[in-house]
């Protein structure tokens, strides 16, 4: 288990993304960590990396880029920044909380087998740091509602702390599109079903040549309750613990009867 974190004043905390370093989330989520502690160290990717899952460069050198005091950007993906900020950056006194995003939109269902904002904080989980990643859900017909999640992170990150969580888990933070204010309350859930891809735009490109464009549009299953997605639609922030351990005891035990028969 990792331990509670008691001191959360003391605590030197990583902040990390998939947008980038530049981009209005992490901006929102490096406010809060600093309200919460005076050590906070950002490491994040140079460019946007949305989707870049869990992916790890090892074919290219990579570049960290003082951006500013306690501020380094990472020509590389999410899980780069982290591995750099833990491993490298922040070797002498590693921290002891990373909290990655907020992200750009929500990571609910198979979005968090896609997400950069997750895998930054199974890194850190893998690492043997404990990690909460945060994202920001919205709609298409107004701006993003990065209060919402501004209001509610420090109070999700006093409560989550206050309890240790297992050694291969990880903490996923969700916010819903409405109002701080009219935020319905906070819900322990489970993953949910939404695929992104579901629709493919096929055109052909200025010089003639067809090309194939990666739809935003999910299918989604709304309805089931307790899971992250039908919290966060019905409008109350999900806080989902999440495994990196992919292993399935249930079929592993079933398995293992097929091959003791011999
Ligand atoms: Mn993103």
């Amino acid at each position: 288990m990792h331990p509670p974190v008691l001191d959360l004043a003391n605590t030197r905390i990583l902040v990390s993304n998939d947008d980038g370093i530049h981009a209005p989330g992490i901006k929102v989520l490096e406010k809060v960590a600093r309200a919460l502690s005076k050590d906070v160290w950002v490491v994040a990717p140079e460019t946007e990396q949305s989707a870049a899952g869990h992916s790890l460069t090892i074919r290219r050198p990579l570049r960290l880029r003082q951006v500013s005091r306690r501020r380094y950007a990472v020509d590389g993906t999410p899980t780069d920044a982290v591995l750099l900020g833990i491993n490298h950056l922040l070797r002498d006194k590693k921290p002891t909380l990373v909290l990655s995003g907020v992200n750009r939109g929500g990571n609910l269902g198979e979005d968090v087998t896609y997400s950069g904002t997750v895998a930054a904080a199974m890194e850190a989980t893998i690492l043997g740091v404990p990690a909460i990643a945060f994202s920001q859900y919205y709609g298409p017909d107004h701006p993003i509602r990065w209060s919402t999640a501004e209001h509610w992170a420090p109070e999700i990150i006093r409560r989550v702390t206050r309890v240790g969580w297992g050694r291969n888990v990880l903490i996923n933070v969700n916010f819903p599109d409405v109002a701080a204010d009219k935020v319905s309350g906070v819900e322990i859930t489970r993953q949910g079903k939404r695929k992104i891809g579901d629709e493919l735009t096929e055109r052909l490109d200025p010089r003639g040549e067809p090309y194939i464009w990666i739809g935003a549009q999910r299918a989604e299953e709304r309805s089931t309750r307790g899971t992250d997605i039908e919290a966060v639609v019905r409008g109350a922030v999900s806080v989902s613990p999440l495994c990196v351990d992919l292993t399935d005891q249930h079929t592993m035990a079933s398995l293992a009867t097929v091959f003791a028969e011999g």
